[in-house]
C-alpha cells in the first residue's frame, strides 16, 4: 500500500510520489509578547500544479 498526502493548498489526496515538502514563509504572532515575526513550515504541494505559489501568496498579506 502506497503512502497517500494531502496538497496544503488545494486539499486534494494524492500519492506521496505526487506530493513535495516545501517551506512557506508567513507572519506569525508570539502568544505571549503579541509580537510579529516571520515563520516558516513545511507543507506537502501538488508537484504539477502552482498549489505552493498559491498557498504563499495566501500567506504573504
Ligand atoms: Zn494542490
Amino acid at each position: 500500500m502506497s503512502e497517500v498526502g494531502r496538497c496544503a493548498y488545494c486539499r486534494t489526496e494524492r500519492p506521496a510520489s505526487e506530493l513535495k515538502p516545501v517551506a512557506i514563509i508567513f507572519q506569525d504572532y508570539n502568544y505571549v509578547t503579541w509580537k510579529k515575526f516571520v515563520n516558516r513550515k513545511t507543507n506537502l504541494y501538488c508537484v504539477d500544479k502552482p498549489c505552493h505559489a498559491h498557498d504563499q501568496m495566501a500567506h504573504e498579506g
